[in-house]
Protein backbone atom coordinates (compact mmCIF):
# COMPACT_ATOMS: atom_id res chain seq x y z
CA UNK A 1 0.00 0.00 0.00
CA UNK A 2 1.31 3.26 -1.16
CA UNK A 3 1.07 6.42 1.10
CA UNK A 4 2.73 9.76 1.20
CA UNK A 5 6.25 10.30 2.76
CA UNK A 6 6.63 13.82 4.31
CA UNK A 7 9.17 15.62 1.70
CA UNK A 8 11.88 17.45 3.38
CA UNK A 9 12.67 21.40 2.47
CA UNK A 10 14.67 21.40 -0.82
CA UNK A 11 17.79 22.96 0.03
CA UNK A 12 19.44 22.86 -3.43
CA UNK A 13 17.26 24.43 -6.41
CA UNK A 14 17.66 22.98 -9.88
CA UNK A 15 19.86 20.01 -9.62
CA UNK A 16 19.63 17.06 -12.10
CA UNK A 17 18.53 13.99 -10.83
CA UNK A 18 21.06 11.43 -9.83
CA UNK A 19 21.72 8.18 -11.35
CA UNK A 20 20.26 6.43 -8.73
CA UNK A 21 17.16 8.95 -8.44
CA UNK A 22 16.45 8.04 -12.40
CA UNK A 23 16.53 4.22 -12.14
CA UNK A 24 14.40 4.52 -9.27
CA UNK A 25 11.57 6.59 -11.20
CA UNK A 26 12.51 4.25 -14.34
CA UNK A 27 11.89 1.18 -11.73
CA UNK A 28 7.97 2.49 -10.74
CA UNK A 29 7.28 3.42 -14.69
CA UNK A 30 8.59 0.96 -16.27
CA UNK A 31 6.42 0.17 -19.82
CA UNK A 32 4.29 3.10 -19.28
CA UNK A 33 3.80 5.29 -21.81
CA UNK A 34 5.25 9.00 -21.69
CA UNK A 35 1.69 10.39 -21.06
CA UNK A 36 0.79 7.92 -18.29
CA UNK A 37 4.02 8.04 -16.79
CA UNK A 38 4.09 11.84 -16.14
CA UNK A 39 1.89 12.32 -13.35
CA UNK A 40 3.25 9.28 -11.58
CA UNK A 41 6.42 11.79 -12.23
CA UNK A 42 5.14 14.55 -10.69
CA UNK A 43 3.56 12.29 -7.68
CA UNK A 44 7.07 10.97 -7.02
CA UNK A 45 8.43 14.53 -6.86
CA UNK A 46 6.06 15.34 -4.47
CA UNK A 47 6.85 12.10 -2.50
CA UNK A 48 3.36 10.33 -2.62
CA UNK A 49 4.16 7.50 -3.77
CA UNK A 50 6.31 6.11 -1.83
CA UNK A 51 5.67 2.90 0.70
CA UNK A 52 6.42 4.31 4.55
CA UNK A 53 7.04 1.00 5.62
CA UNK A 54 9.98 0.99 3.00
CA UNK A 55 12.62 2.89 4.77
CA UNK A 56 14.99 1.92 1.89
CA UNK A 57 13.35 4.43 -0.24
CA UNK A 58 14.82 8.56 0.93
CA UNK A 59 15.79 11.69 -0.71
CA UNK A 60 19.34 12.33 -1.73
CA UNK A 61 21.12 14.84 0.07
CA UNK A 62 22.08 16.42 -3.01
CA UNK A 63 19.78 16.64 -5.96
CA UNK A 64 16.50 15.76 -3.61
CA UNK A 65 15.01 13.78 -5.34
CA UNK A 66 13.46 10.03 -4.51
CA UNK A 67 15.51 6.96 -4.65
CA UNK A 68 15.72 3.51 -3.13
CA UNK A 69 19.19 2.37 -1.41
CA UNK A 70 19.83 -0.96 -2.21
CA UNK A 71 23.33 -1.27 0.11
CA UNK A 72 23.82 -3.83 2.44
CA UNK A 73 23.30 -1.44 5.59
CA UNK A 74 21.04 0.97 4.11
CA UNK A 75 23.32 4.40 5.48
CA UNK A 76 23.84 6.12 1.86
CA UNK A 77 22.48 9.62 1.88
CA UNK A 78 22.76 10.15 -1.89
CA UNK A 79 21.61 8.55 -5.01
CA UNK A 80 24.92 7.89 -6.79
CA UNK A 81 28.09 8.53 -6.71
CA UNK A 82 28.04 11.99 -8.60
CA UNK A 83 25.65 13.14 -6.25
CA UNK A 84 28.21 12.15 -3.24
CA UNK A 85 31.54 13.85 -4.25
CA UNK A 86 28.94 16.68 -5.15
CA UNK A 87 27.45 17.40 -1.36
CA UNK A 88 30.84 16.93 -0.14
CA UNK A 89 32.60 19.85 -2.30
CA UNK A 90 29.74 21.67 -1.31
CA UNK A 91 30.08 20.88 2.58
CA UNK A 92 33.69 21.63 2.29
CA UNK A 93 33.67 24.87 0.81
CA UNK A 94 30.64 25.75 3.35
CA UNK A 95 32.78 24.52 6.01
CA UNK A 96 35.90 26.72 4.27
CA UNK A 97 33.66 29.65 4.43
CA UNK A 98 32.48 29.07 8.03
CA UNK A 99 35.98 29.22 8.86
CA UNK A 100 37.17 32.06 6.59
CA UNK A 101 34.60 34.01 8.70
CA UNK A 102 35.62 33.17 12.35
CA UNK A 103 39.48 33.54 11.87
CA UNK A 104 39.49 36.22 8.74
CA UNK A 105 43.12 36.73 9.69
CA UNK A 106 45.20 34.59 6.90
CA UNK A 107 47.30 31.83 8.82
CA UNK A 108 50.98 32.57 9.00
CA UNK A 109 53.14 30.59 6.58
CA UNK A 110 55.18 28.30 8.50
CA UNK A 111 59.08 29.32 8.85
CA UNK A 112 61.02 26.92 7.17
CA UNK A 113 65.06 26.32 7.42
CA UNK A 114 65.14 27.73 3.75
CA UNK A 115 63.64 30.87 4.94
CA UNK A 116 66.67 31.61 6.57
CA UNK A 117 68.50 31.39 2.88
CA UNK A 118 69.08 35.30 1.27
CA UNK A 119 69.03 33.77 -2.13
CA UNK A 120 68.46 36.88 -4.40
CA UNK A 121 71.04 39.68 -3.31
CA UNK A 122 74.34 39.25 -5.42
CA UNK A 123 75.71 36.98 -3.17
CA UNK A 124 73.94 34.94 -0.94
CA UNK A 125 73.91 34.43 2.68
CA UNK A 126 72.65 32.33 5.53
CA UNK A 127 71.07 34.63 8.25
CA UNK A 128 71.21 31.15 10.55
CA UNK A 129 74.07 29.11 11.31
CA UNK A 130 72.30 26.13 12.27
CA UNK A 131 69.60 26.14 9.11
CA UNK A 132 73.00 26.42 7.23
CA UNK A 133 74.47 23.25 8.49
CA UNK A 134 71.10 21.42 8.38
CA UNK A 135 70.70 22.34 4.24
CA UNK A 136 74.15 22.88 3.52
CA UNK A 137 75.46 19.17 4.57
CA UNK A 138 73.17 17.87 1.65
CA UNK A 139 74.97 19.75 -1.15
CA UNK A 140 78.45 19.61 0.53
CA UNK A 141 79.31 16.34 1.95
CA UNK A 142 82.01 16.18 3.81
CA UNK A 143 84.66 13.11 2.56
CA UNK A 144 85.88 10.97 4.82
CA UNK A 145 90.00 10.31 4.90
CA UNK A 146 89.47 7.03 2.54
CA UNK A 147 87.37 8.40 -0.33
CA UNK A 148 90.17 11.25 -0.78
CA UNK A 149 92.66 9.08 -0.42
CA UNK A 150 91.05 6.94 -3.40
CA UNK A 151 90.45 10.44 -5.21
CA UNK A 152 94.12 11.59 -4.68
CA UNK A 153 95.19 7.62 -6.00
CA UNK A 154 93.20 7.97 -9.41
CA UNK A 155 94.51 11.75 -10.03
CA UNK A 156 97.78 10.60 -9.51
CA UNK A 157 97.06 7.63 -12.06
CA UNK A 158 94.76 9.34 -14.48
CA UNK A 159 94.91 13.06 -14.39
CA UNK A 160 91.68 14.94 -14.27
CA UNK A 161 89.73 12.80 -16.97
CA UNK A 162 89.35 8.93 -17.07
CA UNK A 163 92.19 8.17 -19.19
CA UNK A 164 94.91 6.33 -18.00
CA UNK A 165 98.32 8.80 -18.23
CA UNK A 166 100.85 7.37 -20.51
CA UNK A 167 103.96 6.44 -18.26
CA UNK A 168 106.77 7.92 -19.96
CA UNK A 169 109.50 5.39 -21.38
CA UNK A 170 113.08 5.92 -21.35
CA UNK A 171 115.97 4.68 -23.39
CA UNK A 172 118.99 3.91 -22.27
ZN1 LIG B 1 21.03 12.38 -5.94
Amino acid sequence: MLTTKTAKTIKIENVEPGAGAIEYAKHLTVGLTREEAAPIIAALMRGELNNPTDNRVKQCDYCSYWWRDDSLRNNKRTCSDRCRTKIKSLHTSERRAKEALLNPEPKEKKHTLMDDYIWWLEYPFWINEYSMIKIGWKYEKPSGIALMDYVDSKNALYGKGNRKKKTRELEF
